[in-house]
């Protein structure tokens, strides 16, 4: 059976989490770059590193703008 993506420990009983799981799993990564919105804008923003639309010297840029305020 596999485990529980949320790190618990706990064998699903097929799924990826146990029930419930799937939320804490979000918080926790939501948590990991500061909230929701820091979260979204670094998809947002790698989406559009994605399309061609950043160089790599600006996605590393934004990237850091985001995540050193939270994690120094
Ligand atoms: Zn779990």
């Amino acid at each position: 059976m596999p485990h529980c993506l949320c790190g618990c420990g706990e064998e699903t009983a097929g799924g990826q989490f146990m029930p419930g799981h799937d939320q804490r799993y979000r918080t926790d990564t939501e948590n990991m770059v500061g909230g929701a919105q820091a979260l979204r804008r670094l998809v947002e923003e790698a989406l559009r590193y994605q399309r061609g639309e950043a160089s790599v010297s600006d996605f590393s840029d934004i990237v850091r703008s985001i995540l050193i305020p939270t994690f120094p």
